[in-house]
């Protein structure tokens, strides 16, 4: 087997102990398209470690053909401070434990610096200013110095990232449908991703609050794209949060085609030899993520749901109830939760007891929603 395998080592948090990467890469470093792919940011979503076990597979296969025509990164398991959280038995892997942070958040925004070190050289040759900014991206994130192993871990994993044509970030949600997470100027030109990947709902936004990993990559592009009007630049990263489906969606069969897919995919965009046969019909249209209506508690209680995943529901429907099993007349034990937007419902929770405020699930409508400002995703 050629694949070429890399342990990069985290900063001990406690003496004694240790913590590493695994980095599995392919082809040659000096081609293109370069591809990074990295499973289980949030450790507890389990389904992309699996995909990416059954790709490895298939690019073993494809490195000892000769097939690998560009150069592939995958980090199977990117989280291993999460991957460790353990507590009274149960595993805890969105939200670093020590800090509380989310571990899919804060990912520098490298723009500005970008921008600084660029502004005055752009010139009218597209290549050359993406070959520029690629090595200024790389430049600023060598200059931060982390001082935490979670934030190490952050910037390995985005140096490892960095200058990739492809960086696709695979993540699940509660109990959803097989969707994703796409930078606003990135379509329709990923529209062979969401095809060959099958992908059920697209949600657009160049900037969803929060700066996570996957807008790391893409938002220097589009944001200078805007800043530099009369320069060309492309939008050079293609990358993306893939949202498999939900947490106990964990199935060989499933993850089998998705990795398939992902293989298709590859092929299409010249990373592998082969043929890709044609490209599937779509599933969707992509719509704006500020049309995705987020819908929250209006109280605590018992949550049931009227609609299942993959539903159509209208705006003003009901979608769910929150039933106060200590109401004195149970006639006014239900508090009815209801969507403004008309679209997919796409994900709900998993956990049947809910708090005020919480995030009872989302709806894929078409038109940008009013109360949708500020952070446009859940923490
Ligand atoms: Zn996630």
């Amino acid at each position: 087997m050629s694949r070429r395998s890399e342990r990069i080592a985290l900063m001990a948090e406690s003496p004694g102990t240790e913590q590493f990467l695994t980095v599995f890469r392919y082809g040659n470093p000096e081609n293109r398209p370069k591809v990074y792919l990295q499973a289980a940011l949030h450790a507890d979503e389990i389904p992309g470690m699996l995909v990416l076990h059954h790709l490895c597979a298939m690019l073993d296969a494809a490195e000892d053909r000769g097939d690998i025509a560009g150069d592939i990164t995958v980090v199977p398991s990117a989280n291993p401070i999460g991957l460790a959280q353990h507590v009274a038995g149960r595993h805890l892997g969105r939200y670093d434990l020590p800090s509380g942070i989310n571990f899919n958040r804060g990912y520098a925004d490298l723009t500005d610096k970008v921008a600084d070190r660029v502004g005055n050289d752009l010139c009218d040759d597209v290549q050359a200013n993406t070959a520029m900014i690629r090595a200024a991206l790389d430049q600023a994130l060598a200059e931060i110095m982390p001082t935490s192993a979670f934030a190490q871990l952050q910037h390995t994993l985005l140096r490892l990232a960095s200058g990739a044509d492809i960086a696709l970030d695979l993540h699940c949600d509660y109990e959803a449908l097989n969707y994703f997470f796409l930078g606003g100027k990135l379509w329709p030109a990923a529209a062979d991703l969401a095809a060959d990947l099958g992908a059920e709902a697209v949600l657009l936004a160049v900037s969803s609050g929060g700066e996570p990993f996957d807008e790391a990559l893409s938002v220097p592009w589009a944001m200078l794209a805007d800043r530099f009007p009369d320069k060309p630049i492309p939008q050079a990263c293609l990358s993306a949060t893939l949202e498999l489906r939900g947490m106990s969606d964990v199935d060989d069969g499933v993850a089998r085609s998705d990795a398939e897919n992902l293989y298709r995919f590859l092929q299409r965009r010249g990373v592998i030899a082969g043929d890709p046969g044609p490209l599937p019909a779509p599933k969707c249209d992509a719509t704006p993520l500020e049309a995705a209506d987020s819908l929250k508690a209006p109280a605590g209680g018992l949550l049931v749901y009227h609609k299942r995943i993959g539903d159509h529901v209208e705006t003003d429907e009901v979608v769910a109830e929150i039933v106060d099993p200590l109401a004195g007349d149970p006639a006014t034990a239900r508090t009815p939760v209801t969507s403004r937007a008309t679209g997919r419902f796409y994900s709900r929770c998993r956990d049947k007891l809910i708090r005020p405020g919480e995030c009872v699930g989302n709806v894929a409508g078409t038109e940008p929603l009013a109360h949708r400002s500020g952070d446009l995703i859940e923490d």
